[in-house]
Parts: C-alpha cells; structure tokens; sequence
C-alpha cells in the first residue's frame, strides 16, 4: 500500500471514529499544563490528577513555585514517580520561567526546552495543547503506534517519528492527531498484546498484514 493511502485511511478513520481528543490531564492555565505534563513523565495522567489540585492551590503562579524548595514541592508530589528529581526540575523551572521570560510560558518548542525538565516531547504538548499551535509530541504510544501501522519507515527515534508525520499529516490536523495516536494506544494497540480483532485500523496497518494475515495465509496454504 502506498503511504499516501495509508495516511488517508487511518486519519480518514479516526476523524470518524476517534474520540473526541483532548489531553488527559487536568490543568487551568499553561502553567500549571506545563507543570502537570512534567508531572506526567513515566507516570499516569490519571495519577497526576490526583495530586494537582493540591500543588496548583499551593503554588498558583511561576512566581510563587520559584520562591518554594524542592523539598516544600516534594511533600506534594511524593506519591508519583521521580518526586526527587521532578521536585528540583519544577523549581529550576519556576526560576528560569521567572527570571528569564517574565513568568510566562513561552509559546515556542526551542525555548520551552531551555527550561529544567522540559524535554522536546513535553514542549510539543505544550505548545500543543495551551497555545493550539501545531505539533506532535511523540511518546511511547505515538512512537509504537506510528510505527506498527506502517505511518513511518520503522524510524528508529522520537524526533525521526515525529518528522516523518508532520511531513505527511495536515498541520490542523496534527494536535488531534496526537491525541488520536496516544488514545489508540493506550486502549487498543497496546505494547504487548495489541487488541487487534478489535481493532478498527486493520484495513491499513502494516503491523496486522505482515504479523497477522500473512503468517495465517501461509499456514492455510501448507
Ligand atoms: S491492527 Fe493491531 S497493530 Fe494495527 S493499529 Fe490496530 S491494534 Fe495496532
């Protein structure tokens, strides 16, 4: 199949059937989405939830959070993963936020990756989702999605996935787009046991023919 078509067919199918996509995450202004997505590394958005309206109350503003130690932080954010360091990485956030850009949040990925903490992935998301610029953040479940329906030349790297669909996605297309991926994911393709029967992709997925139908299709020519 040529990867003009599958393009088609898959964002053709999720602009029918994908959820409506928002980010998981619970947040009231770019700061605190900035601070949540840190957050969000290597634990569950479901997870953070449950302790943002605690650390937002206490620190409303970049100001306030730049003013705090990490260890005032870290008695808020103990029960998700890496508090130590995710402690330290908000506060030198908060600082370089307040010091170098007026305690606002940049609107633009390289600058945002200045910051403590803030990897390309999170930039993309942020920029994403409290600006609505255009972008792809790509993590585990974009990268493993991506690359199993055949949307990508089995890139090997984050950013190599990342170019590849903003190459071929429509840019109003692509913050949706993300969130399409990541949700597929993380509720039907998933890491270990993709849920294919029930899978509506299987039409264009790369994964599905060469894993699936075409092991079966030799078996019932033997
Ligand atoms: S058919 Fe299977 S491998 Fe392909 S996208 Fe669907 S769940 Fe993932």
């Amino acid at each position: 199949m040529r990867k003009e078509e599958r393009y088609k067919g898959v964002l053709g199918w999720f602009a029918e059937n994908g959820a409506v996509a928002e980010t998981e995450l619970r947040y009231d202004d770019p700061f605190h989405l900035l601070v949540a997505v840190i957050l969000s590394a290597q634990c569950t958005d479901k997870r953070v939830n449950m302790i943002t309206p605690a650390l937002f109350e206490a620190f409303p503003s970049a100001e306030r959070l730049a003013a705090a130690s990490p260890d005032e932080v870290y008695t808020y954010i103990r029960s998700i993963s890496y508090p130590n360091s995710k402690a330290k990485h908000l506060v030198g956030m908060a600082q370089m936020l307040v010091g170098d850009f007026g305690g606002k949040v940049p609107a633009d990925v390289d600058t945002l990756q200045k910051l403590p903490g803030v990897g390309r992935k999170t930039a993309n998301v942020v920029v994403g989702v409290a600006f609505n610029i255009p972008s792809m953040p790509v993590d585990t479940h974009v990268f493993r999605v991506a690359n199993r329906l055949g949307l990508t030349d089995n890139s090997k790297t984050p950013l190599e996935t990342e170019r590849e669909l903003v190459k071929h996605i429509p840019s109003r297309l692509l913050t949706v787009a993300h969130h399409w991926f990541i949700l597929h994911g993380r509720y039907v393709c998933l890491a270990r046991k993709p849920k294919c029967e029930d899978c509506g992709l299987k039409e264009w997925c790369n994964y599905y023919a060469v894993v699936r139908v075409k092991p079966a299709e030799r078996r019932a020519s033997q």
